[in-house]
Order: structure tokens, then sequence, then C-alpha cells
């Protein structure tokens, strides 16, 4: 079943959203060579609950923590623990906020110190095909129309989209139907209706698009080892342009 949101309803995600791209604005200003990922989680925790949130990713299906950190070529879902960040990396850090019932879920991936430039490149590109995806979000589309604007985009780099892992709708739980694929076919899929919350998240590979999962059952990388980027926004579908609710401006201007 898929849960279209009532304006209200929106307004709760949006509350939610807000505090969510704050937490991600404090992570930012902490992303150093020398940090750990943990201490990277045990703030965004601290923030979150100090604005009356509970991490989403906390607990669910027993993940141990309130961040995915996933650097190099951990596409997403790492876990964050001893990682020294250094000079050279990229780390995506992904979050999601719990608050008055209702999710919010987004992503970034930072570049630490000096970093190639086809890795910054890499990072560049996969942002903008989210914002390309967001655009195709609207009344009328359909779902492949999201995804081909993606695909079509990060392939042309001749970067690899990853299959396994897909945006979802999002709302009263963390991860509703429908599936948001990151690749697909103009005109095919659901028709998307005013109402329908999505997160949007395009996992990119700088090289082949295949991924494997680890031992510790979350953590997924490249099969390739070459790094990975993602970055998400949860958005609402509506009539002329969708309307992102969550933000990368905090993020940006710790940053500057
Ligand atoms: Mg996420
Ligand atoms: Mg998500």
């Amino acid at each position: 079943m898929i849960v279209y949101k009532t304006e209200e309803e929106i307004e709760l995600i949006r509350a939610s959203a807000k505090v969510l791209a704050q937490a991600h604005g404090e992570v930012a200003g902490m992303i150093r060579e020398g940090i750990t990922t943990r201490e990277l989680d045990k703030r965004a925790e601290e923030f979150i609950r100090d604005h009356g949130g509970q991490p989403s990713f906390k607990g669910y299906n027993d993940f141990p923590y309130s961040l995915c950190i996933s650097p190099n070529s951990v596409v997403v879902h790492g876990f964050p623990g001893d990682h020294t960040l250094k000079s050279g990396d990229i780390i995506s850090v992904d979050a999601g906020v719990l608050l008055n019932g209702y999710h919010s879920d987004s992503a970034y991936t930072y570049p630490v110190g000096e970093v190639d430039p086809e890795v910054l490149q890499l990072l560049e590109e996969t942002k903008k095909s989210l914002y390309l995806g967001i655009e195709k979000a609207v009344a009328g589309n359909r779902m492949g129309d999201v995804g081909y604007a993606i695909q079509n985009h990060v392939e042309k780099q001749g970067y690899g989209v990853v299959r396994e892992l897909v945006g979802h709708g999002i709302g009263k739980k963390l991860h509703e139907r429908p599936e948001v694929p990151n690749y697909g076919k103009r005109g095919s899929g659901l028709k998307l209706q005013t109402g329908l919350v999505l997160a949007i998240e395009p996992m990119v590979n700088l090289g082949k698009k295949d991924v494997v999962q680890e031992k510790d059952g979350w953590t997924i990388r490249t099969k390739d080892y070459k790094p990975s980027a993602h970055f998400e926004h949860t958005v609402v579908v509506r009539k002329d342009k969708a309307e992102i609710l969550t933000s990368f401006e905090y993020i940006e201007k710790a940053l500057q």
C-alpha cells in the first residue's frame, strides 16, 4: 500500500527534516583529517536527541548506530567506528530523524583533504544526478522518469549505478512503498501523485555497478573496490515541482 500524505503530515515531515538538515550541518563542521567516524556518530545522535528527535537508523533491523558512515569503496550502511579520516578519503554520511512520529532521511558525501579530481567529479555528478531525479518527481510523471534521469546522467560519465539498493517512500515508517530505483525507463512504472513523499538517493560507483555485502551483514561495498558516492533528499511530489524537505544548506554553510 502506498500512503499519500496530507499537508498536515508533510508539515511534520518538514519539521523532522529540519532537525536532520541541522544535524548534518553539525557533522559537516567536524569533517577533518584525524577524526574518527565514531565521533561523528556520537555528535549526530546527541544533536538529534537534544532537538527532540530520535535517530531513525538506531535499532532499525538492529542497526547499532545513528549514522551510516561509508568511506571510499563502501557504498552504504557502513558502521561508524575506529576509521580515522585521512586526506584523500571520501566519506558518505547517511542519517535519518524520527520526530513527532515522522521520519526524514538524507545523505551527503564529503571529500577529506586532497582528493583525486576524478573522485571529486564523481561526487559532483552524483549530487547533480540527485537533483535531475528530483526534477522529474512531479505529479503525472512515472517512477521510471526519475530513475532514467539519474541513470542517464551518471552512465554518460562512465559511472556504474547500484541496482541492489534503491530509494523509497517515507513517512510513519522509514522505508515505505514505493521503491525508487536509480535506473529505469522513461514513461514506465508508478504514476506519481501529489502527496507522495520519497527519499531519492542515487548510489553511484566510479567503476562498475556491482556491489557485495561484507560479513557484518550490513556494509555494502563496490566489488572492484573503487569509490562510491551517495546523496539523498526527502522530497514531496507536487504538481509542477517537487518540494525538497531536507536540505544541504547547513552542510554547505559548514563547509565554507
Ligand atoms: Mg538515507
Ligand atoms: Mg533512504
